[in-house]
């Protein structure tokens, strides 16, 4: 029995499992600092569950409480406190989802950034080598000012990297 809604994933050393069911509802890669020194990585790429499609299996994640520089809200960061793997992401603006670090999924390859759905955020924080993806909205830092406003984001035809296409002309 394989259900193919069900996707599975988990820490480095096997502690703390867990599942999703469906489709994420929106995938970010996020360039800011704060991502990629909390993730020791050039981009985190994250996936939003609402809560009820996320459980635990296996073992209970230490949580590490962040507040937001820009929001000045609480991220809750959920880690293996055995082999330091992060797991996933609680938010006090965002109560009821889940943002998934997802590369603790099983086959991370199934977490894709489609259009639509999907958005890179922060490229004025972003490594110079990193590469925007083409198709995808690419925003300078969040997609909504603080107040929520939507901002205008910028579509590449094809992949560049940040030095190569950053800002826009
Ligand atoms: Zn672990
Ligand atoms: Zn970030």
């Amino acid at each position: 029995m394989c259900d193919p809604e069900i996707h599975e994933g988990g820490c480095l050393c096997g502690a703390i499992r867990y599942q999703t069911q469906g489709e994420p509802m929106r995938v970010t890669l996020c360039h800011c600092r704060y991502c990629q020194r909390a993730t020791g990585a050039a981009t985190m790429i994250n996936a939003n569950f609402e809560a009820a499609a996320f459980r635990l299996t296996r073992g209970t994640p230490t949580v590490y409480d962040h507040r937001s520089e820009g929001s000045g809200k609480l991220l809750h960061i959920h880690f293996c406190a055995r082999c330091g793997t992060k797991l996933y992401m609680t938010f006090e603006r965002f109560p009821g989802y889940v943002g998934l670090y997802s590369g603790s999924f099983d086959d991370p390859a199934w977490i894709r950034p489609e259009p639509g759905r999907a958005r890179q955020i922060f490229l004025d924080s972003a490594r110079p080598d990193a590469v925007i993806l083409a198709g995808i909205d690419a925003y300078g830092q969040h997609a909504t000012d603080a107040e929520g406003r939507p901002q205008v984001a910028h579509v590449f035809a094809h992949p560049v990297t940040v030095a190569e296409g950053w800002p826009p002309a």
